[in-house]
């Protein structure tokens, strides 16, 4: 029954009517969500790792990768970082053995070389995808195989191989064997872009990363047209997870996902001023 708790990352400013349809042209902060799992028998799961310094500060970073967080205008959370995170549960990074990797976009691999003892849990699709395509074809995507460990290939432990599961919401994974954290696909976004559903708990939660960036941009009406859209590797796709997602919602299900600003249950409380 244990929950999974997220910390904010990074801000990334963007016009809130870049991500939600008809909403003001007002500069908005969006968060960079990841979370840490503590429910399973093996161990500690890392969801996703954030925004950390390795795409932002690296000197040895690309001119791609720099143009990136400057285009973003992200600015790191220093409480937020995986070290400072994990800590205030008792974990340095070595002690990380798993980490589900939701899709391959910057601000959810950037801090995987902090993890040495990992094995990363992804989508194969995914993983196939970074590797056919060339440099520009990444860079079309928001995709940067340097953030990437090395030894990335030998450590991947694909989504597709772990049981399949029926769902009210489509075909699942069981990642830790045990039922209580499926990988449910909806794809659009990016290839192999899994969201992650907990069974167990009094509710079930969602954890739906990037299909939207705001939960009320989940309803048809309200999704982003231009220039949201471009970043979707196939868009009608991301449309019909937007309508799972959504029915998730409205079958009562809790619904997080990695962008939006608003506080939630499922968020590290901040600390009494
Ligand atoms: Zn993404």
């Amino acid at each position: 029954m244990t929950a999974p708790v997220f910390a904010n990352s990074a801000l990334v400013k963007a016009p809130e009517r870049f991500v939600l349809r008809e909403a003001p042209w007002r500069q908005r902060a969006l968060w960079v969500r990841y979370g840490l799992y503590l429910g399973a028998a093996s161990g500690p799961v890392l969801i996703d790792t954030g925004y950390t310094s390795h795409a932002l500060h690296d000197a040895g970073r690309s001119a791609a990768l720099r143009f990136y967080g400057r285009a973003l205008g992200a600015s790191l959370q220093p409480r937020g970082q995986p070290v400072p995170f994990l800590a205030r549960h008792g974990l340095r990074p070595e002690e990380i053995t798993t980490v589900v990797v939701t899709h391959f976009h910057a601000d959810h691999v950037s801090g995987l070389r902090l993890f040495p003892n990992a094995r990363f849990i992804a989508a194969r699709a995914g993983w196939d995808a970074l590797r056919a395509h060339g440099t520009l074809g990444n860079l079309r995507h928001a995709v940067f195989p340097e953030l990437l460990p090395p030894d990335f290939a030998d450590r991947l432990d694909p989504i597709e191989r772990k049981p399949a599961v029926r769902t009210d919401h489509g075909t699942a994974y069981d990642l830790m064997g045990d039922g209580a954290l499926l990988a449910l696909p909806l794809p659009g976004h990016a290839v192999g872009h899994v969201g992650l559903l907990f069974t167990r708990l009094a509710k079930p939660l969602l954890y739906a990363v990037d299909t939207q960036w705001m939960l009320a941009a989940l309803p048809a009406p309200r999704r982003p047209g231009f220039p949201a859209m471009l970043v979707a590797t196939d868009r009608a796709a991301q449309a019909r997870s937007c309508d799972l997602v959504a029915g998730v919602a409205a079958a009562g299900g809790d619904v997080l996902l990695c962008h939006d600003p608003t506080p939630t249950i499922y968020d590290e409380a901040a600390p009494c001023a």
